[in-house]
């Protein structure tokens, strides 16, 4: 049985007929067959579905995390279809249209509340800067390696009567591991401080201040993750989703970690964002936390069985 997918004035982001399959071994699992849901400008849905039931599938798909089976349907944002190709529009899809809270934050231990918060911003730039480091290090080590061989041989820093081919060429790599070890620690100290000048200046950093300081994690901003309780660090991800200012956010299970009433303070600050005209698509187990959405669409064996409104702003 499959509901007739609610067709929205006017739809920002659709799922069509979306099959996914995933392959364990030799065992095909059919997760979604044929899920269909669209989604309006200013929306706010709770796809809701029994554990397994293939939620955080659709809401992978609709985000551009992961493509359904080949010739199955598709996602589509203002009617464009998004397709999952290198480089092509999907990524700006996903970079500037969409955030994301994953189901268990997916916050980096290593980065502090702002910086995790301006992901979006500083990933570009850690590969550039990952990059770099390669060519840093490989730059230093064959410098290291030449001053090195200079150095044993025609410089003469050993007596010539130890000048041989093997102490050379031993000296010449130490030199140049040492080397390479040098640079890397350069564009080591070089990277903390552009993104230390990253997270403290520029609109993406204001963004970020402003998101956290509304979440009300002013005083946090330097803390790193494990020094935060579960609400915390939901507000996190959530300001990290909005770092981009997207139209759109996808929250798997916003609320599934976090006690009743931390739970109701997330659903209570998504309410806010989505009264100043945030789209929000979201993934819940729960009919009372699907009761904050506009409308519910019931997740059942792979399809959307029923797609209704909801009394708005729930309970
Ligand atoms: P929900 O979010 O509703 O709990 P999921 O979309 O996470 O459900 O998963 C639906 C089904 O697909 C589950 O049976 C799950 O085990 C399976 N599944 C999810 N992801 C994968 C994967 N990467 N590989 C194989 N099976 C998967
Ligand atoms: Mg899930």
């Amino acid at each position: 049985m499959t509901a007739p997918p609610h067709q929205p004035a006017e739809p920002i982001l659709e799922g069509r007929s979306l099959h996914k399959t995933y392959r364990l071994g030799r065992v095909e699992v059919p997760v979604l067959k044929g899920a269909s849901v669209s989604i309006g400008r200013g929306e706010w849905v709770a796809i809701l579905g029994a554990s397994g039931s293939g939620k955080s599938t659709l809401l992978h798909l609709l985000g551009g995390l992961d493509r359904p089976d080949p010739g199955s349907g598709g996602v589509f944002n203002r009617g464009e279809r998004v397709a999952l190709e290198r480089g092509s529009a999907t990524n700006r899809y996903r970079n500037r249209s969409i955030g994301f809270v994953f189901q268990f934050y997916h916050l980096l231990p290593e980065l502090d509340v702002m910086q995790n918060a301006m992901l979006a911003t500083l990933v570009p730039r850690n590969r550039l800067v990952g990059a770099l480091m390669v060519l840093a290090m490989l730059a230093g080590g064959l410098a290291g390696g030449i001053l090195g061989f200079l150095a044993a041989g025609p410089w003469g820093l050993l007596p010539v009567e130890e000048r041989t081919a093997v102490r050379a060429w031993i000296l010449a790599i130490t030199t140049g591991i040492l080397g390479g070890a040098v640079m890397v620690a350069v564009v080591q100290v070089v990277q903390s401080l552009l993104v230390k000048g990253i997270t403290s200046r520029g609109p993406a950093a204001a963004v970020a201040t402003r998101t956290l300081g509304d979440f009300g994690l002013d005083h946090r901003f330097r803390h790193r993750p494990r020094e935060l309780s579960g609400g915390e660090r939901q507000r996190v991800a959530i300001a990290r989703a909005l770092g981009s200012e997207p139209e759109i956010l996808l929250a798997d299970e916003p609320t599934g970690n976090l006690d009743a009433k931390t739970g109701r303070e997330i659903l209570d600050l998504l309410k806010q964002r989505h009264e100043s005209g945030l789209t929000i698509v979201m993934v819940t187990h729960d009919s009372t936390v699907a009761a904050y959405a506009d409308r519910i669409v019931r997740l059942e064996d792979g399809g959307v069985v029923e797609d209704r409104g909801s009394t708005p702003h729930g309970p």
